[in-house]
């Protein structure tokens, strides 16, 4: 497998003053091509990786409807399915995405694919690649969820937005090849939900992945700064752990 980071932004000050580019990330394996998380400007930054929407995508995967997460996907369909010409074009969203009062796909968008709803513990098959949604989390009254991606024996866990609960550590497989963190801030806060680097220590000492990716990052990890954020947490639990950066590519 093969990760290609289009952008880092998390928050709303870093995302929509656009102070890094945001767009999510693509998963590439033999047979599959998937955008997870295509936010604002997902379309563009796409162009920076070698791949073509309409040859090379197979599937979207959102983990929430927030804009930050999907703000291209109707964009990214139309280009990956040829405006409905070219078939089998997979899209995986919460059910409150795709059909809630807040969905995010417009209706002409989803008749040119394949939608399949999210749900805690189901796994899809994709070839070459097994998709898996771990379980809900808590993120401010929408459904999001973590998900495992396996393939040609790796496995690759994200864990999107969201407050983290003592429970996760039971429901994330042990020893995983890596695990990418949208840790949006430094410090826990009890009033927001979302990650903190305090979680993704906890959380990583707890699950030992062989490596850890840190994105989605906020103004207060900004000046921190990301590579220095990722050290100290490496030294502190003993996990290699990455600080994305916009156009980074990893090899599984
Ligand atoms: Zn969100
Ligand atoms: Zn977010």
């Amino acid at each position: 497998m093969k990760l290609y980071f289009l952008g880092t932004a998390g928050g709303r000050t870093i995302t929509f003053k656009k102070i890094r580019n945001s767009g999510g990330f693509l998963l590439k394996t033999k047979e599959n091509l998937l955008h997870i998380d295509p936010g604002p400007g997902a379309f563009v930054y796409f162009f920076n990786t070698p791949f073509e929407p309409w040859k090379d995508l197979t599937a979207i995967v959102l983990s929430h409807l927030h804009l930050d997460h999907s703000a291209d996907v109707n964009t990214m369909l139309e280009s990956a399915t040829e405006s409905g010409k070219r078939k089998g074009v997979k899209l995986f969203a919460p059910f409150d995405a795709l059909e809630g009062e807040n969905k995010v796909v417009l209706s002409y968008i989803r008749r040119f694919v394949d939608a399949y709803i999210l749900k805690e513990g189901k796994k899809f098959n994709l070839k070459d690649l097994e998709l898996e949604t771990l379980f809900l989390q808590k993120h401010h009254n929408v459904e999001v969820y973590s998900l495992m991606f396996s393939s040609e024996g790796k496995r690759v866990i994200y864990i999107p937005c969201g407050r983290f609960e003592k429970s996760w550590l039971e429901k994330i497989p042990f020893g995983v090849d890596l695990i990418i963190f949208n840790s949006t801030f430094y410090r826990r806060r009890p009033n927001i939900d979302h990650l903190s680097v305090e979680d993704v220590k906890e959380i990583l000492k707890f699950v030992k992945p062989k490596r850890a990716v840190i994105t989605h990052y906020s103004k207060e990890i900004l000046l921190k700064i990301p590579n220095k954020v990722a050290e100290e947490i490496s030294k502190e639990t003993g996990v290699k752990t990455i600080a994305a950066e916009e156009n980074m590519v990893i090899d599984i």
